[in-house]
């Protein structure tokens, strides 16, 4: 992975009197939060299997911390807490309130870190505790002390400490923290700081109360991860994350945006295996039922796509071209995939066609690319399969020069109470013909008309006839496979097109053409002979 001097950078803004940082960031814990604030995303519920094989993932990869839940909630909670404390290699944590029952199931299921948590901001103590801030710092200290009286490492959070009145922040965390607290959490409960002010935030706690701090930071603004970098570039030692950033409201800070950002723009080797970030977040996708939208940054569908001819062209030459140049598809077990369309190029037809095993010629490429480029203009997805079929029925063409029958003009009139009619306009040996027929269906009409339009001297038997759908959906690219026999010789072609009587005219009429240049070649062969 290649990283930018970041740093280095950050170093020589200081010198120019604006202090980004006061010290290096050399290491950062990341905290995983998917199992619970992530549960607790509007409609998630994650099973307890679902639990312990997203916590496994997690801790394979080696995310150094992962909040497994909040065991209190319920009887299958304090099991899944207590199996995925039992099983992981990593630390594992539990929430709790303040109260005692509370604080004692997270210590029954055997978490490495007890996180209590208590309002500090005076809404919340008002309005949701109906408390005051007085028996706010009484309960933080009793609950502090009672985890570590248990001897377990305990993490507190002053809940909406972002809304918090300063000197009453630093008091709450005063206090925790002389009652033992290892770690304090900076939630931004709501989702309402922004990036210099988180900094400013953690910059000035730390010139207040000596602890380390972590934070805790949510989406509603789109400033979760910034915020997140944010608290660590001013001296946090933890970030709070969770895969493809489910959690409460609009979410949390991604753990693949946090440790992506940190390992490729900060240069920070967070020890984490990223490249299982693509598939952890997908299994995530499925289990909350959360679907990713297709531009999500790291995991999105169109990550690492490319459509516009200029870009694709750029990123086939050298993906840093149009690319971060920092972070790649094969850094988060992602692909890069060129997407066909409006504005596909020529440039990524080869390239595609090219990788799938096609040898096309500068005019196929021209025309597939023409094809897929009508078709994608039409507002429709253009797929890998789409793609192949419009190559094979553009590349097994007669040549234009050496048609037969050069198809003009298919036009189809149909509908429920009125007999399907076919037109057709074509040039036969260069004498302009059209044609017109009804049948049973368009496709019928159609293949009528054609037969009528090459009268006696073409007229062949259809001895083969199947559509098949490329793509899913009903703007589907269809490919019509078409045989053709007469006295005796056969011939066969494809063709492919969103519409399915025009298909199958193309197909017909281009298997005729392969009938007709056959029978001459067979013809030419025989005079040949002595
Ligand atoms: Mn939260």
């Amino acid at each position: 992975m290649t990283t930018y001097p970041v740093m280095d950078l950050y170093r020589k803004s200081r010198r120019k009197g604006i202090v980004f940082w006061d010290h290096d960031v050399t290491d950062v814990s990341i905290f995983d939060t998917t199992l619970r604030d992530g549960e607790q995303s509007p409609g998630t519920s994650f099973s307890f299997d679902d639990k312990l094989r997203i916590a496994e993932t997690l801790d394979e990869m080696g995310v150094h911390v992962i909040e497994a839940g909040f065991p209190i909630n319920s009887d299958e909670e304090f099991e899944a807490v207590s199996e995925i404390a039992a099983t992981s290699e990593n630390d594992v944590c539990g929430l709790a309130r303040v109260h005692e029952e509370d604080l004692d199931a997270a210590l029954d299921a055997d978490v490495d870190l007890v996180h209590t948590f208590v309002s500090s901001s005076d809404i919340q103590i008002q309005k949701s505790m109906d408390s005051s801030r007085e028996e706010v710092l009484e309960m933080t200290r009793d609950a502090v002390e009672h985890v570590k009286d248990h001897g377990v490492d305990c993490m507190f959070s002053p809940m909406d400490a972002t809304r918090t009145d300063f000197d009453y922040l630093v008091d709450i965390i005063e206090t925790a923290h002389d009652a033992g607290a290892d770690i304090v959490n900076i939630p931004d409960t709501v989702g309402v700081i922004r990036p210099t002010a988180m900094y400013r935030l953690i910059d000035a706690l730390r010139d207040e109360v000596d602890v380390p701090y972590d934070v805790h930071t949510h989406d509603d603004f789109g400033l979760a991860a910034a915020n997140a970098l944010a608290g660590i570039e001013a001296g946090a030692v933890q970030c709070q994350v969770s895969v493809n950033g489910i959690g409460e409201r609009a979410g949390n800070a991604a753990l693949e945006e946090v440790v992506m950002s940190l390992e490729s723009i900060y240069g920070i080797d967070t020890g984490i295996d990223t490249t299982r970030i693509y598939d952890l977040s997908k299994t995530v996708e499925r289990l909350s039922g959360i679907p990713l939208p297709q531009n999500k940054p790291v995991v999105g569908d169109n990550a690492f796509s490319h459509e516009s001819g200029i870009h694709a062209a750029g990123v086939i030459e050298d993906s840093s071209t149009f690319e971060p140049g920092i972070m790649g598809p094969e850094d988060v077990g992602h692909q890069r995939r060129l997407v066909m369309g409006k504005h596909t190029g020529t440039h990524s037809v080869r390239e595609t066609l090219e990788e799938a095993g096609y040898e096309p010629d500068d005019d196929e490429v021209r025309e597939i690319t023409r094809r897929i480029k009508s078709m994608g203009g039409k507002g429709k997805r253009v797929s890998d399969a789409d793609v192949f079929a419009i190559a094979e029925s553009v590349m097994s063409a007669v040549p234009e020069a050496e048609k037969t029958v050069d198809l003009k003009e298919v036009n189809v009139s149909t509908g429920n109470d009125r007999t399907p009619m076919a037109s057709v306009r074509a040039e036969v040996e260069d004498e302009e013909r059209v044609e017109a027929d009804v049948g049973v269906g368009p496709v019928d009409a159609a293949m009528s008309a054609v037969s009528s339009l090459m009268g006696g001297e073409y007229d062949v038997e259809i001895t083969d006839f199947h559509i098949d759908a490329i793509s899913g959906g009903s703007d589907a690219v269809a490919n019509v496979y078409v045989g053709v026999e007469r006295d005796g010789e056969e011939a066969n072609a494809n063709a492919s097109s969103e519409d399915i009587t025009v298909a199958s005219v193309e197909a017909l009429v281009d298997a005729v053409n392969h009938l007709v240049r056959k029978e001459a070649r067979e013809e030419r062969e025989r005079g040949a002979e002595p």
